[in-house]
């Protein structure tokens, strides 16, 4: 059986059904129009093991050469956005907070960062983040 084949209620929160949600972003047909959009599809990808999406979404100036999310001790068990700013469909630059909760080899563990995203020709990337502790 494989775990979060295709889940009902998108990982990210956000109430949806996952075809109507993140899948949408992460079948790369269409892009996430607004930097909150893309981190949600981001956390999603994380939560769903979809490493090619999360290297997809991340700009070339600094995403990693790859990316192994097969490791089954973390669990991502819910996102918050926290705050936003800029990032919206006009925008070309956007900081998104958020609180990720998980769990690593069944111990609860939280994820407070503030990500940068950047927009270029109509797409959404994520830079980097800061964590805070
Ligand atoms: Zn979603």
């Amino acid at each position: 059986m494989t775990k979060h084949a295709f889940p009902t209620d998108c990982p990210c929160g956000s109430g949806k059904n996952y075809k109507d949600c993140c899948f949408m972003y992460h079948m790369e047909k269409v892009h996430a129009p607004t930097a909150e959009a893309l981190m949600r599809s981001r956390y999603s990808a994380y939560a769903l093991r979809k490493a090619d999406y999360v290297l997809y979404s991340w700009h070339q100036s600094t995403r990693p050469a790859e990316l192994d999310l097969s490791d089954d001790r973390t669990k991502w068990m819910g996102l918050t956005i926290v705050a936003t700013e800029g990032g919206g469909e006009a925008d070309e630059a956007g900081i998104v907070e958020f609180a990720a909760k998980y769990k690593i080899g069944g111990r609860a563990a939280k994820l407070v960062e503030k990500s940068r995203f950047v927009r270029e020709k109509g797409r959404w990337y994520y830079v980097d983040g800061q964590v805070e502790e």
